[in-house]
């Protein structure tokens, strides 16, 4: 039975009556990592997974909702102290809260939902989760709230409510996406722009390497830093520099003495990633999807070897999709772990599969998985 029959058939079961269905989808970046924090852009799309929901008022001050994937039923009100206890209810909860907050009128609600993005597999099944919600209550109470806010509604959840300090790009990319379209977002004016992804011939898929680092948060935290670092000392010679992506190349030449050797292979990094988003946008515009595969193979060397933020599960995921002529391949997300994301020739993907199906296990001694995506529509009410 499909999603939706599923959630239809428990809502009328649960509730007795039937409600309206809204989605929201999970994403990937294409390219653009580690640019966020950096003022630069980012380059996400939402994908053929996401959240769907069956929603309808009932005139209360209590939301009633059941998660059909932990086949939970959770009760709570509209208030502060109403916070459940459910990490999944809290995500709603937050986003209630976060609705009130910003002037919103929210009424209680009945609701059943359920999804298919992996969770926690670095393709946001919480972003997802977060811009149902906020897109069907938005809907549902009559507010008027715009598509940005509506984003920011979900990344305020995830640090007022879930403890996560993320950036704009998961719940920009679950609202705004587009079939058929990837979304350059520059994090410093949060101006965006689509452009075509199309990839006739090509596919993209997710090898999940299932291995989560225990030191990213840390390791992050030095990142940041060192860019803050080189910043600084770049902007002693060029004020007009704000944030690290606003450098030149030849500006971090001029204070390589000034700075650590660590701090300086970082914005070499960064500076070199703005660089790669633009190029991909021109290559975009042309359809030369060999050119966008070339700059995701750049992108992992420089996180790799410069950046310093894979590891040996993914560099080997990547050496082994160049070997199986994968057109492009990175570790997408914030490295230590997660998925590498690949632009791969429908001729050539039963090949790649088979081949880290032969040497991943055999080589780290546990599984991995594979995702298929497709670019597809974000936020919407599903007729
Ligand atoms: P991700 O990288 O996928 O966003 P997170 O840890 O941020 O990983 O979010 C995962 C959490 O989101 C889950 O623990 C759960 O609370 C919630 N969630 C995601 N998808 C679902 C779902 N289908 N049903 C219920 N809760 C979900
Ligand atoms: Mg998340």
């Amino acid at each position: 039975m499909e999603m939706k029959d599923k959630i239809r058939e428990k809502f009328k079961t649960l509730y007795g009556t039937e409600g309206e269905v809204f989605a929201s989808a999970g994403r990937v970046n294409l390219i653009g990592e580690h640019t966020d924090y950096n003022g630069g852009y980012v380059f996400p799309g939402a994908i053929d997974k996401g959240i769907m929901a069956e929603i309808k008022l009932n005139g209360t001050q209590k939301v009633k909702a059941f998660s059909l994937d932990y086949d939970e039923y959770v009760e709570f009100g509209l208030n502060e102290e109403d916070k459940p206890q459910q990490q999944w209810a809290r995500y709603i909860f937050g986003v209630c809260r976060e609705t009130i907050k910003r002037g919103g009128k929210v009424e209680g609600f009945n609701t059943v939902f359920a999804g298919d993005v992996p969770l926690g597999a670095g393709l946001s099944s919480s972003a997802a989760l977060e811009s149902t919600f906020a897109f069907a209550i938005n809907e549902l109470n009559g507010n008027k709230i715009d598509k940005f806010e509506l984003a920011k509604i979900g990344q305020s959840t995830e640090h007022n409510y879930c403890g996560v300090n993320c950036g704009i790009m998961d719940q920009f990319a679950s609202i705004f996406g587009q079939k058929g379209k990837l979304i350059l977002l520059n994090c410093k004016t949060l101006e965006y722009k689509y452009y075509p992804f199309d990839p006739k011939g090509y596919k993209l898929v997710l090898i999940d390497s299932c291995v989560k680092h225990e030191l990213a948060s840390s390791a992050y935290n030095k990142r940041r830093q060192s860019c803050e670092n080189a910043a600084k000392a770049i902007k002693a010679n060029h004020p007009e520099v704000e944030y690290l992506s606003d450098a030149k190349r030849v500006w971090l030449e001029e204070v390589r003495g000034k700075i650590s050797s660590e701090d300086f292979l970082r914005a070499e990094y960064v500076i070199g990633e703005v660089q790669r988003v633009l190029d991909v946008c021109d290559a975009l515009e042309r359809g030369d999807y060999e050119i966008v595969g070339e700059m995701m193979y750049q992108t992992h060397f420089g996180l790799s070897k410069l950046y310093e933020v894979s590891c040996e599960e993914l560099d080997f995921l990547n050496d082994l999709a160049r070997k199986c002529g994968v057109t492009g391949s990175r570790v997408m997300g914030g490295g230590f772990g997660g998925c590498t994301i690949n632009l791969v020739k429908e001729d050539l993907y039963d090949g790649f599969l088979e081949a880290v199906k032969e040497q991943f296990p055999a080589k780290f001694g546990h599984e991995y998985k594979v995702y298929d995506v497709v670019i597809s529509d974000g936020s919407r009410r599903v007729e």
